[in-house]
């Protein structure tokens, strides 16, 4: 059962995008690992229930750069599994301590149906607890992950968590976005969210030359689809959701 965890699925350009379809659909995000000419790069890690390394499709001796989005438990369950660890500097103690408060792992633990299936024999969403994964590397805004072939730019887009971020291929015009927008309830209701920069961060995303948007959660979205999503945020008709 540890095989079939994760769902996977090509998405074209090197892109391969992971699910965990039997985690509880609150807390079953999209984890992607972009392959590139020097290195590959891994995007969140999912909730940490069966190891994801074995999942990626590796070539032995590359470079892999592993960037969390953010600091919630369905992002970084697996972080700790990889050695280069990137992360933004508003939530790096966070990710050294991984305590339920930031990656709000015990709502998990005591949702009704956690899992749909167990990941091992035995398990119980009590033992469920997040590893610490400190950050080997801090990154702003601005700053460049290099894969050689493609060079991807961050973009802090608090709101949703303070140290919220993208990824952009500016080149390819693609986004990978984390919780900051995607097709489903947003979550802008957290001790870590503020609604006063999420607002600056859809003007912002409204703003955005991009083409195609990969969300922590849902379906890939087109550039008018986001659009339209952030402009619902700004006029309060969105879709929100709670946890
Ligand atoms: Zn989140
Ligand atoms: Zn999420």
């Amino acid at each position: 059962m540890r095989d079939q965890w994760y769902e996977r699925q090509g998405m074209g350009d090197g892109i391969t995008r992971l699910s965990e379809p039997h985690v509880h659909r609150s807390f079953a995000a999209n984890l992607f690992h972009v392959r590139g000419r020097d290195a590959d790069l891994v995007i969140d890690f999912g909730m940490g229930l069966v190891p994801l390394r074995p999942a990626l499709d590796l070539e032995e001796g590359k470079r892999l750069i592993a960037v969390a989005t953010h600091i919630h438990a369905d992002h970084v369950g697996g972080f700790h599994e990889f050695e280069t660890r990137l992360g933004h500097p508003a939530e790096a103690q966070d990710f050294a301590r991984m305590v339920d408060q930031d990656t709000l792992a015990h709502v998990f633990r005591s949702l009704p149906g956690a899992v749909e299936q167990l990941p091992c024999l035995n398990w119980s969403p009590d033992s469920h607890r997040i590893r610490p994964a400190p950050l080997t590397q801090t990154v702003d805004e601005g700053e460049i992950i290099d894969l050689g072939d493609k060079q991807f730019r961050v973009l802090h887009l608090p709101g949703h968590s303070h140290g919220s971020i993208g990824l952009l291929d500016e080149s390819a015009g693609v986004l990978f976005s984390g919780d900051v927008i995607y097709i489903g309830g947003l979550v802008d209701n957290l001790p870590c969210s503020s609604q006063v920069l999420y607002r600056q961060t859809m003007q912002r995303l409204i703003e955005l030359d991009v083409q195609c948007i990969h969300g922590g959660h849902g379906a890939v979205m087109s550039s008018e689809q986001m659009k339209a999503i952030a402009r619902q945020y700004l006029q309060g008709t969105s879709a929100k959701a709670t946890i």
